[in-house]
């Protein structure tokens, strides 16, 4: 064996997956064949799930230092410049650590992310690894691929597929991405603006026109346009610099820019049938693609990362003796991703592709004036802050409570600490109210309303942040038994020791 857990395709999910395993002391080899990070921004927003995930692994500093941080996502109609929606992060402070969004474009997080797997020890990143196939049986998996010229083999106990939509781990598991391809085509470009119309929004939209037209700002100055083309609109005039000169003038009015990049492409809501065969699984754009709208595909994929390091780092240490929890992967993120991720951003698509003008600007009038309130404003910080998702068909999760399945709120603690800063990445139990419990736990006098709990109660917490299970008259047999389902008996209760 040359490493516990092989994975091919060093993008930002390949590489926060080396990083998650790292924390959890798992060894792994990364075979990327790009020698650099792609140039192209893509995905410019990492959202708050995602960041706590990060901020478990030692990650998040570095990308918060190196992006802008926004606690309000503010979008203006760029005909008038009057806010269409403005959401406040700070409406969720209670239950997210330091809530907000960074903006940083793919190419520096995956500048950042290359640096720091580089750096680990733990993780031997291959660069110029082109993998041509790989091989399973009951025990390990042999991945082969090409480096200098040369063919070699690695073996592992596992491997991960995050080689992205065309990827050949997916074709060699005979998979393949189903669903649909939207019958528009979008246009997208990054543009560095001479004078930006305005320092504090983040989005500007036109909301006057058939189809999509919007800005994104992910770095001074710098915006990503995003427009969408007709049925019937050529796809080469559409790249013409005078169509290209219109799109820009439609978000930003007579402004002088430089344009990066730009490029035409389709947009899909597809994901494979499986994420798991034998001891392969598949992860990010490998595994599902979505519509960028609602930014979530780069973000998706690092949860995926968060969902599986855990599982593989606990079914080694293990002994490997059982595939539950590596399987358990498949069922999770599958239902995430099909009832959340791809619901989420397919309804946002239709809504910016199919809307007449009229309905748009009607939509926008009395949303604006619905989403004022700070419960409003709490939801929508869910939905985009990708807070909300739940495992409900879990073998590992007890769904009969509402709140299993779901992430923990980060709640304050009365010591001034928050529940995922005393968790940092590993499991818990927390103690709702109050109850004598001989076991190491976290201790939260007061739970929150939304909780739905009768109290005393204790939840086992994995160490993704997901509430396993919410025990109500809690007994030492209930607590063993949600333990022992939770995490597939890979790993023991913890022994009484220091109590908190
Ligand atoms: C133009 C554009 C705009 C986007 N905008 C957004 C956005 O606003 N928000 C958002 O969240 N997402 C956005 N996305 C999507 C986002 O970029 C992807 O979801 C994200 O890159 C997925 O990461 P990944 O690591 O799964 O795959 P990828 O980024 O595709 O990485 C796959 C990696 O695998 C490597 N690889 C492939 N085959 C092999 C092989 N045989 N051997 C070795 N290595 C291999 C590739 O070189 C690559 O580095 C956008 C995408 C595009 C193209």
């Amino acid at each position: 064996m040359d490493a516990p857990v092989i994975i091919v395709g060093g993008g930002p999910v390949g590489l926060s997956l080396a990083l998650g395993l790292a924390r959890y002391e798992v060894r792994s080899i990364l075979l990327e064949r790009a020698p650099e990070p792609v140039r192209e921004s893509r995905a410019v927003v990492i959202w708050p799930r995602t960041q706590e995930i990060l901020r478990d692994w030692d990650v998040y500093d570095a990308l918060r230092a190196s992006g802008s941080f926004v606690t309000t996502f503010r979008a203006l109609n760029a005909c008038t410049d009057a806010t269409l929606l403005s959401v406040d992060f700070t409406a969720v402070d209670d239950v997210v650590e330091d809530p907000g969004v960074i903006v940083l474009p793919q190419n520096e997080t995956e500048r950042i992310l290359r640096a720091l797997v580089a750096a680990n020890p733990l993780c031997d990143l291959r660069i110029g690894a082109e993998v041509t196939g790989l091989a399973q049986d009951s025990r390990h998996v042999d991945v082969a691929y090409r480096i200098d010229g040369t063919e070699r083999t690695v073996r592992g106990a596992y491997v991960v597929g995050c080689d992205g939509a065309h990827g050949i781990v997916r074709h060699a598991l005979g998979l393949s991405l189903e669903g649909m391809t939207y019958d528009s085509r979008i246009v997208l470009s990054d543009e560095i603006l001479e004078n930006d119309p305005g320092e504090d929004a983040l989005a500007r939209v036109r909301i006057d026109q058939p189809g999509f037209c919007a800005a994104i700002r992910f770095a001074p100055r710098t915006w990503r346009v995003i427009a969408s083309l007709g049925k019937d609109e050529d796809s080469e005039r559409a790249l013409s610099p005078a169509a290209h000169r219109e799109r820009l003038r439609m978000v930003f009015g007579d402004v002088e820019t430089t344009t990066l990049w730009n490029s035409l492409f389709k947009i899909h809501r597809r994901h494979a049938q499986a994420f798991v065969v034998g001891r392969v699984a598949l992860a990010g754009d490998a595994a599902h693609l979505n519509s960028p709208a609602g930014g979530q595909g780069m973000n998706a994929g690092i949860q995926d990362a968060a969902n599986l390091a855990w599982k593989l780092a606990w079914t080694l240490r293990d002994g490997d003796r059982d595939a539950a929890l590596f399987e358990s992967y498949d069922i999770e993120r599958r239902e995430m991703v099909t009832d959340t991720v791809e619901r989420y951003t397919d309804r946002l698509t239709r809504v910016a592709l199919g809307f007449s003008p009229r309905t748009k600007q009607f939509a926008a009038r009395t949303m604006w004036r619905a989403v004022r309130g700070r419960g409003m404003q709490r939801k929508l910080c869910r939905a985009l802050g990708m807070l909300s998702g739940r495992y409900t068909t879990s073998p590992l999760v007890d769904s009969r409570h509402p709140l299993a399945g779901r992430r923990i709120d980060d709640l304050r603690l009365p010591d001034g600490t928050r529940i995922n800063r005393r968790r940092r990445g590993e499991a818990a139990l927390v103690v709702v109210g109050e109850l004598p419990l001989d076991l190491p736990h976290i201790r939260v006098p007061v739970a929150p309303k939304r909780w739905h709990l009768k109290l005393p109660a204790v939840l086992v917490v994995r160490p993704d942040g997901c509430v396993a299970a919410a025990i109500e008259k809690p007994t030492r047999e209930k607590i063993d038994a949600a333990w022992q389902r939770a995490f597939c008996g890979a790993v023991p209760i913890p022994r009484p020791a220091a109590v908190s």
